[in-house]
C-alpha cells in the first residue's frame, strides 16, 4: 500500500510505534513520524479498517462520529436507520457509508447533514463538549 499523503510505501507492523504498546496491526507510512498517516487493521490481518489517515483526518473522523453517533445512541433512530439516513444525505451506497473510510470533505458533509437534522446549535454544543 502507498501512503496517500506523501506517496511513500506503507509498512504493515504492530502499533507500538504509535501507542507505546501494541494494540494490533497497522499500515503505517514508512516516513512516520515525519508523515503520521496510518490505519488500523482487522485483527491480525492485513485488511485495513479504512483509508490511511493523518492527524487532521483522524480529528475530522472523531468530530463526524461525535455528531453522528448520538443520532442513534440517544436519538429517535436505530443504528441501521441512522446509517440509512446518512446514505441518503451523502448519496452513497451502504458499502461505502463508513466514517472510517471518509476523507475530510466527506466528514464535513456528515457534520452538515447532522446540522440539517438537529440544528446548528446542538451540533455546536456537541463539538464544544468534544473539543473540551
Ligand atoms: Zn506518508
Amino acid at each position: 500500500m502507498e501512503c496517500p499523503y506523501c506517496g511513500a510505501q506503507a509498512i504493515w507492523r504492530d502499533s507500538s510505534i504509535i501507542y507505546g504498546q501494541n494494540y494490533g496491526q497497522v499500515w503505517i507510512c514508512s516516513r512516520y513520524p515525519t508523515c503520521d498517516a496510518y490505519v488500523g487493521c482487522h485483527g491480525d490481518t492485513k485488511t485495513p479498517l479504512g483509508r490511511m489517515a493523518n492527524a487532521e483526518l483522524r480529528a475530522w473522523k472523531k468530530k463526524a462520529h461525535a455528531v453522528f453517533d448520538p443520532l442513534w445512541q440517544q436519538g429517535d433512530m436505530e443504528r441501521g436507520e441512522a446509517y440509512e439516513w446518512l446514505m441518503g444525505e451523502l448519496e452513497l451506497p451502504r458499502a461505502e457509508c463508513h466514517i472510517g473510510m471518509f476523507d475530510v470533505d466527506m466528514c464535513e458533509r456528515v457534520i452538515w447533514a447532522v446540522v440539517g437534522r438537529i440544528g446548528r446549535e446542538r451540533v455546536q454544543s456537541i463539538l464544544r463538549a468534544f473539543a473540551g
